[in-house]
């Protein structure tokens, strides 16, 4: 039933059936779980005086003017009239919908749904939803993305129609002792009241379950593919102390004690001596600047003392090229032959790159996106990295692994998980956190500068650039937009090249230059040639210049917490004193708050921590995992503790707490994700 095509419903024509297969519903199971993204509950009556610019209301109203119709030309005109809502009074305007003046009449009573505007002490909604309420008016709105063809009030019928023709007899994919033992309703009820929830508490307990689930079974998925990895034959890749110290030796300092621990974990991993894993599968987690990319070099270094290739790959060409210097500097005296394959380089140096590969005489290569592509193989890669993973998808992951025959994977990532999220994310992953940085690091400073402040900082950094300082000042956005008032890349440096910068050596970096410029001004700025740096997020992971120590973020409100601890990363490098200063014009408290927690705290776990609790996980996760949990569910997941009795559910299963079921269970959850991890080899 569920995957027949759409088109057997009562008002599903050809046309309808074409608009929802270009939206991607093709089956009844599509439309069923294309779920509204917006709910109102139209007995919670709400007022504007409650209310500021910018919020949506609900309001029970009254017209108390007489509704007329004004024209501005022939292709303008519009309705107005003043509503009450019992307390105080509001003006609504609808352009252009004349037919509405039939309908409208002094002392009609209605709920309209708008958002308000609000200016001094008058407030204003234009073209607000009005609705009059009868018996057969559901307690709460729902509102659906929809291709613009269809109505929303037409496509809640075929919903309806949908979840008549199942006639309430969807099968239930979790067991039910399982569903029992953690309050989560049934498939139907689920179903049926995210569409058509009778009150609050109902829509509540369909999407736990929705979300349970979902996530439920992304997590056996994980574990499957974890599990095919544990079962491979691995590659040893073995060295003593003193090889290592080979490469530890000619460092210009100590590892921390953090560092020495991965290193040992990891080395244990691929050596073949640890008799649970014979393939490498780890995350290497740890704070901006606190030093993984030493740890993936003597992972490197060992694979090529075994006489395997290694691969790093880098979700941009800055963080290519500089990984490519820094392995250079310390690998290539260690006899290592390293390559750097980018896809702005030219054809022929591509070729010969890739021929060098397949035929073993390059050990590592370092690159960008560029060498996952079909076009290259290796020799016998034995170790593939993946550096600031976040940035990349699964898939991804699992194409570098591919390009070796079951090579150890390590990945690293600077934007931290809290440990339960994390094994709900990284399911098919071991994992080495580093919690320590090196020695001597100071704290950044970190301050909110409100705008009418801005002109004195930028004299202040011009100053301390002066002396000796080097500062990175990062925008929002590229060019001017008129729409967003936002502080571009190089507005900012057209303006502060002919004032408070004019006798200074600054430069600007974006997204649209190309690469060998980006290269070489980044260049100038780590040798000190260029002193101020004014950029767009290109910047934001893993550049590393150590004497830069201010660092500027535009708008800073526009930034996630996450991506404004990456960007504040880019300094406190050194053991010299580093600033952050983060604009803004909003007065929002909760974008304020937000900023505090960064003057607050220079740790990276303890910010992923608050942004989760302020964003819920669903947010949190759908910023970043480029991903294969479905956005949709991922909207549902409000609740934190949610995921942790999925965590729960999910060793129960395995462990035959609800039965004979787990294969079905797996299979069920292999056939969830067949298509989005069809890169991944799921048996
Ligand atoms: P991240 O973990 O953010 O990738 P990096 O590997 O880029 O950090 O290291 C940041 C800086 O710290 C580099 O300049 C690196 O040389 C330096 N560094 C790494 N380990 C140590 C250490 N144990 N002591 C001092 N400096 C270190
Ligand atoms: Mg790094």
């Amino acid at each position: 039933m569920l995957d027949n095509s759409i088109d057997i419903l009562k008002g599903i024509g050809e046309k309808r059936r074409s608009s929802f297969n270009n939206y991607g519903i093709y089956t009844i199971r599509d439309l069923l779980y294309h779920f509204p993204y917006k709910y109102k509950d139209i007995t919670q009556k709400e007022y504007f005086s409650d209310k500021i610019d910018g919020d949506e209301i609900v309001a029970w109203v009254k017209i108390t003017s007489k509704p007329f119709l004004k024209r501005k030309n022939s292709a303008m005109n519009f309705i107005s009239f003043y509503v009450s809502d019992g307390n105080s009074k509001a003006k609504c305007i609808f352009f252009n919908q004349q037919y509405l003046l039939k309908s409208l009449n002094k002392d009609d009573e209605f709920i309209i749904i708008g958002t308000i505007k609000k200016e001094n002490n008058s407030v204003q909604l234009v073209n607000p939803k009005i609705i009059n309420p009868d018996e057969t008016t559901p307690n709460i709105i729902t509102q659906y993305r929809l291709p613009t063809t269809i109505k929303q009030k037409s496509f809640v019928k075929v919903i309806k129609n949908a979840f008549e023709a199942t006639n309430s007899q969807l099968i239930d994919s979790l067991p039910e002792k399982l569903r029992l033992n953690y309050n989560l309703c049934t498939v139907n009820y689920a179903i049926e009241h995210i569409h058509f929830p009778v009150n609050l508490n109902a829509l509540n307990s369909a999407r736990n379950r929705l979300a349970f689930e979902e996530m439920f079974f992304f997590i056996l998925v994980l574990r499957k593919l974890r599990k095919a990895s544990l079962n491979k034959k691995g590659i040893s890749l073995s060295a003593s102390d003193n090889d290592v110290s080979k490469l530890l030796n000619t460092l210009p300092y100590a590892l921390t004690k953090a560092q020495e621990n991965v290193i040992n974990e990891i080395r244990y991993d691929i050596s073949g001596q640890n008799k649970n894993i014979h393939v490498m599968n780890r995350l290497l987690q740890g704070d901006v600047g606190c030093g993984k990319t030493v740890v993936a070099m003597v992972a490197i270094y060992i694979s090529y003392i075994n006489t395997y290739q290694s691969a790093m790959m880098a979700p941009t060409e800055i963080l290519a090229n500089q990984h490519y210097e820094e392995c250079k500097k310390f690998l290539s005296p260690l006899g290592i032959n390293i390559a750097l394959l980018t896809s702005s380089m030219s054809t022929k140096d591509k070729n010969s790159i890739k021929d060098d590969l397949e035929n073993g005489s390059i050990d590592l290569i370092i690159g960008t996106h560029a060498i996952i592509q079909s076009g290259v193989s290796f020799n016998n890669l034995g170790l593939a990295i993946t550096d600031e993973q976040h940035r990349f998808g699964v898939n991804q992951r699992a194409l570098l692994s591919k390009k070796g025959n079951s090579p150890h994977t390590l990945v690293m990532s600077a934007t931290p998980v809290p440990r339960t999220l994390a094994l709900i994310l990284y399911g098919d992953l071991d994992i080495s956190t580093i919690d320590e940085l090196p020695p001597g690091r100071k704290k950044v400073e970190t301050r909110i500068v409100q705008s009418n402040r801005r002109n004195d900082m930028y004299k202040y950094i011009s100053e301390q650039v002066q002396l000796d300082q080097q500062a990175y000042i990062v925008c929002p956005l590229i060019e001017e937009s008129e729409k967003l008032d936002v502080l571009s890349a190089s507005e900012i440096y057209t303006k502060l090249k002919s004032t408070y910068f004019k006798d200074i050596s600054i430069g600007l970096i974006h997204g649209r230059i190309s690469d060998e410029e980006k290269h070489y001004l980044l260049n100038e700025f780590t040798i000190g040639n260029i002193r101020a740096l004014v950029s767009t997020t290109v910047i934001e992971v893993g550049v590393n210049v150590p004497s830069a120590t201010i660092m500027v973020i535009e708008n800073a409100e526009r930034f996630g917490l996450a991506q404004l601890h990456q960007l504040r990363g880019r300094v406190g490098r050194s053991d010299k004193a580093s600033w952050c200063f983060m604009t803004t014009e909003t007065k929002n408290e909760t974008s304020l708050e937000r900023l505090n927690i960064m003057t607050s705290t220079n740790d990276g776990f303890i910010i992923a921590q608050k942004d989760l609790e302020l964003r819920g996980p669903g947010q949190f996760l759908g910023m970043r995992q480029s991903g294969i949990l479905d956005k949709r569910v991922l909207a549902l997941i409000s609740d934190y503790e949610l995921v942790q009795s999925v965590k729960e559910a999910a060793d129960k299963a395995e462990n035959g707490d609800f039965g004979e079921c787990i294969e079905d269970l797996v299979a069920e959850a292999s056939n969830r994700y067949s298509r989005k991890l069809k890169d991944i080899v799921l048996n």
